[in-house]
């Protein structure tokens, strides 16, 4: 469920849509949203609408304002699935079984029915280390750049 339309700087739902390039006069016209769930659909996407507060004049984009949003999200996710993983290997390592596998009935339910939970302790624990040889990887690219640029100054 998205939110519904609600302006970025004082949460006010009284929001007013403007096609960019026109005039004054006919924005004046334009859809007054009040909640905005049912159009959020139709302005999703669309960059040629601008948004403007009727509460306290803030214009934004919502193509822009949703792919910021859209952002967050997947961030958020991230941080989520590391806390769930380490929850989920420090039970398993202390051996508290029970508790591991309740983690992996929610968050992996098809794979723990499929191949159990050992096997996806060390899945998991293999993606880490493939992340982790990649940081490295990037890491070592870098200084090596770092390096030559500094060679290229005299
Ligand atoms: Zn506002």
């Amino acid at each position: 469920m998205p939110d519904p339309i609600k302006c970025p700087k004082c949460s006010s739902t009284q929001i007013s849509s403007q096609q960019k390039g026109y005039s004054t006069g006919k924005a004046a016209a334009g859809v007054i949203l009040t909640g905005g769930v049912g159009l959020l659909a139709g302005l999703h996407g669309s960059s040629d609408i601008n948004v403007f507060c009727l509460n306290c004049g803030n214009k934004w984009n919502p193509k822009t304002y949703f792919q910021q949003k859209e952002r967050e999200r997947t961030q958020a996710a991230a941080v989520y699935k590391e806390k769930w993983k380490n929850n989920f290997y420090r039970l398993y390592e202390s051996g508290n079984m029970d508790e591991a596998t309740e983690i992996l009935k929610i968050q992996r339910g098809a794979m723990l029915n499929e191949i159990g939970v050992d096997k996806i302790y060390s899945k998991l624990k293999s993606e880490d280390n493939f992340g982790l040889v990649l940081k490295i990887i990037l890491f070592s690219l870098m200084a090596a750049m770092i390096i030559w640029f500094l060679s290229c100054i005299d």
